[in-house]
């Protein structure tokens, strides 16, 4: 199949492509490296009256580090942000997250902008930046606004995002040299969207976490910050503790059900993933097994 017939702009700054969106409104799509708006476009799930084209717009790409902020433009492509060395020293998470983000030839187009306004609740980045903490920043026709990552992701291929705002960069907060991390899918196969997934950012003291950041992806209509993490930290984790986080969990989730898994099974791959990340970077062999 292919795309209904569509207007097409190649905005020539960040305000020429705020203006085309202001003047069409919901009518408009902008096009960043068109890895899931040409998809959706040829199935006709959407069909814009117009594309905006963002793609040469360099003041929206790049990845810098200023004190303890890593800033990374919405343009910033997969590739980039797998071979850079601030993202493996500052957010490696990221990092071992972009590896599992589809195949090359999508990572060599995609963008983490036109990923995180996708939205896409089996994404790996949108649980990435939730659980690293990030700050959304979107450019608007008046203003610009800071969204926290937690609050940016509303529904399945929803955002805080309107039809006429711009996703323009995102803001983490560097990795401390002493946090841990752990990332991990359950996929079919290498590259296939997740069935479940778990990044996580933690702080370690004295065999305790004293911070645990949990976000779970493909375990409902957007990524989750799990509050199950809570029940982890500050205490010795034992089996029985763990295994009460566990069954916390369980309840926080709400999977949906499609092709690859009922939401039963879900609701079982992710605390294997809780029990699998908690005994990994607790290096304790000895809670491999409990989950409630
Ligand atoms: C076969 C296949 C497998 C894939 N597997 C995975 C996977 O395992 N994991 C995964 O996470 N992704 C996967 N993807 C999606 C891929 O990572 C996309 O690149 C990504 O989701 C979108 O990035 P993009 O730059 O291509 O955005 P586009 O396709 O250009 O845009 C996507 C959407 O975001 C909007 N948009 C884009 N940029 C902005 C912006 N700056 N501000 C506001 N709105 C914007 C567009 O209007 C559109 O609605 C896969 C894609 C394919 C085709």
């Amino acid at each position: 199949m292919k795309a209904s017939a569509f207007a097409y702009a190649r905005a020539t700054s960040v305000v020429n492509a705020l203006e085309l969106l202001a003047a069409h409104g919901d009518k408009a799509r902008i096009l960043s490296g068109g890895q899931s708006l040409m998809p959706a476009m040829n199935l006709r799930l959407i069909s814009p009256e117009l594309i905006v084209d963002i793609g040469e717009l360099a003041e929206l790409r790049g990845i810098a580090v200023k004190g303890d902020i890593l800033t990374i433009g919405a343009l910033t492509r997969h590739v980039e942000l797998l071979k850079s060395p601030e993202i493996a020293a500052h957010a490696p998470l990221l990092a071992d997250a972009i590896a599992h983000v589809a195949h090359p030839a999508i990572r060599n187009r995609g963008t983490i902008g036109g990923s995180l306004a996708h939205a896409d609740p089996a994404s790996e980045l949108p649980a990435c930046v939730v659980a690293l903490g990030a700050t959304i920043i979107v450019r608007g026709p008046r203003d610009e606004r800071r969204v926290a990552a937690k609050e940016f992701f509303t529904g399945i291929y929803e955002t805080a995002l309107s039809p006429q705002e711009l996703l323009v960069a995102i803001e983490l907060p560097v990795a401390r040299k002493d946090s841990s991390h752990f990332f991990h899918e359950f996929a079919r196969r290498h590259g296939d969207y997740a069935i479940v997934g778990l990044a996580s950012q933690a702080l370690i003291r004295a065999d305790r976490f004293t911070e645990l950041r949990l976000g779970f992806f493909a375990v409902g209509d957007r990524p989750l910050l799990a509050e199950a993490a809570g029940k982890l930290v500050n205490v010795t984790v034992t089996p029985a503790v763990l295994s009460e986080a566990s069954s916390a969990l369980g309840e926080e989730l709400d999977p949906q059900e499609d092709q690859q898994a009922s939401p039963a099974m879900r609701r079982h791959l992710a605390k294997v993933l809780l029990v699998r990340c908690v005994s990994t970077l607790l290096s304790r062999s000895d809670l491999a097994g409990a989950i409630a």
